[in-house]
């Protein structure tokens, strides 16, 4: 009796909070407790006198007509949980708090609140040539959960937004459901440990609670699956979840920072079930796309930057993942209204671009100087001597220009830094890198130039 008054009150809630704010929800509403249906009442236990006379004075009415949804009752008792030791006693109810009862009701109780990041949506995630593929995949299965890309596989470097396209998937489904569909969200890492404790719990009971808990689910998304363990038993039980659902034709949405045949502790019959269905990576975003991103993150947050700021920043963050760009804007931005200036400038962009955390230093420093240096030689086919001696012929000036703008762009270094490489003062640094900028603002055949070393200083990176 108690499990079943339990369960449809948990549907009716759900469905009840989507006629009231979610801060009347968590006031009034969650503490409740449904303890009885007596003839046609439901009992409910309200925690003090004043929540329920708020609730008898503006809840009641209109929770009644989707109570009775649930329940056949005609309507709604409230006591107060000082009286419900002595009702309990009175009407010989199963103490609803006896260790067995407990442990034979699920504990997992689908959550009434959207529990997905409101930020994360489809909307904040700017789509570029880097991750169009995967937005696309991602919004299909938002829209048909279970129909295609099944499971749908995410994998990609950290930052680069995975979690960020689970929750949009989730807060997708979340705010287009008709029914009640149980849209399950974990990472690897808490469904191993959820796992480990239901073991740990009295045996057959706590893995009831786990298994109604993953398996009940319509929609499963799991983040992180390179965290799975070794440990069998866990690996085991998610395969085993993997397949009760995938048979049942329920969605399941996977990320992962690599692919399954690189995750060491993957068996498999696991990496062939991820095989069977749609698998696709994020890269890093490219400049258009890091532009759009730093764009939409300054109208997101209500930012002020100067203009061309962010073109510059795309510029030079081109070695940052979008987590480590939204900390870069926030720290100009924090530094900005520090000075007390509206708008963040240039000036300031600069100086946070110096205090960078060593990490974000130490990253930039992969790529040397004289990587850059090499590169724009070997482009221009010139001898290392004359691009950083003092030779003023046109051959031989664009390239140094060219190769400071890529020092300024890639690294970040100080300009007196650049100065040194070059043997020059640092308004020469600024004189050339501004002459350079200019034509690649302006679409110049220079842009092409610069492009093609940058691709080649990359590729050089990686091998
Ligand atoms: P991951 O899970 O891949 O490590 P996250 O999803 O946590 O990365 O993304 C890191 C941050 O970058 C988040 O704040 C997220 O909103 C943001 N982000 C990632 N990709 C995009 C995108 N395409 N558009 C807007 N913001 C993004
Ligand atoms: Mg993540």
């Amino acid at each position: 009796m108690q499990k079943y008054i339990d369960k449809q009150w948990q549907l009716a809630m759900q469905e009840f909070s989507k006629e009231i704010t979610s801060i009347g929800m968590d006031l009034w509403i969650n503490p409740l407790e449904p303890l009885n249906i007596d003839e046609d009442k439901l009992i409910l236990v309200a925690p003090t006198a004043m929540a329920r006379d708020t609730l008898q004075r503006s809840y009641i009415s209109k929770m009644l007509p989707i109570i009775k949804q649930f329940f056949n009752i005609s309507d709604i008792d409230i006591i107060l949980s000082s009286e419900r030791e002595e009702y309990i006693k009175e009407y010989q109810l199963l103490h609803p708090d006896e260790a067995d009862n407990l442990d034979a009701m699920p504990k997992y109780a689908p959550t009434l609140q959207n529990p997905f990041n409101p930020r994360y949506t489809f909307e904040n995630f700017v789509v570029g040539t880097t991750n169009q593929v995967i937005y696309a995949a991602a919004r299909t299965v938002a829209e048909q959960p279970g129909k295609r890309f099944n499971p749908l596989f995410i994998y990609g470097g950290t930052g680069l937004g995975k979690t960020h396209l689970l929750h949009a998937i989730g807060n997708y489904i979340w705010e287009h459901k008709t029914g009640n569909i149980n849209i399950v969200y974990t990472t690897c890492e808490d469904f191993t440990n959820d796992f480990i404790e239901s073991l740990r719990k009295r045996k057959e009971k706590g893995m009831a609670d786990f298994r109604a808990k993953y398996r009940e689910a319509d929609v499963l998304l799991i983040d992180d699956i390179q965290f799975i363990g070794n440990k069998e038993s866990a690996q085991e039980e998610f395969f085993n979840t993997f397949n009760t659902l995938h048979q049942a034709g329920k969605q399941i949405i996977i990320s992962s920072d690599r692919l399954p045949k690189d995750i060491p502790t993957l068996t498999e019959r696991l990496i062939s079930r991820f095989a069977s269905g749609f698998m696709q990576d994020i890269q890093p975003p490219d400049f258009e796309t890091r532009l759009l991103i730093i764009q939409k993150k300054i109208e997101l947050e209500g930012y002020s930057f100067a203009p061309g700021l962010d073109y510059i920043l795309s510029e030079k963050l081109a070695h940052c993942n979008i987590r480590e760009i939204e900390g870069i804007l926030s720290k100009i931005y924090f530094y900005a209204s520090m000075h007390g200036v509206p708008v963040a400038t240039r000036e300031i962009m600069e100086e946070v671009l110096l205090t960078m955390g060593e990490e974000e230093k130490k990253k930039a420093s992969n790529l040397a100087p004289d990587k850059i240096v090499d590169a724009v030689c070997k482009y221009f086919d010139i001898p290392r001597d004359d691009l950083v001696g003092r030779k003023r012929n046109k051959e031989i000036v664009e390239p140094r220009q060219i190769c400071i703008y890529l020092m300024w762009s890639l690294l970040t270094i100080p300009l007196s830094a650049i100065g040194q490489v070059f043997n020059r003062d640092h308004t020469t640094i600024i004189h050339a890198r501004d002459k350079i900028l200019e034509q690649v603002k302006a679409n110049a055949p220079v842009k092409k130039v610069v492009n093609e070393i940058t691709k080649q200083i990359k590729a050089s990176l990686q091998n």
